[in-house]
């Protein structure tokens, strides 16, 4: 179990108390992470 690949699951979104959309990722280790899409930000990638 020593080099381990994290795999970043999709755990779904919130919503900070900014109004920023956070995304929660977590892997089947138990690592987790979260993604902070800034709420006056303008991002490319987003589907909406
Ligand atoms: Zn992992």
């Amino acid at each position: 179990m020593g080099n381990h690949v994290h795999v970043r699951l999709h755990q779904g979104l919130s919503v900070s108390e900014e109004g920023e959309l956070v995304e929660h990722y977590r892997c089947r280790c138990g690592a987790t992470w979260t993604k902070v899409y800034q709420a006056d930000g303008t991002d490319p990638e987003s589907p909406a």
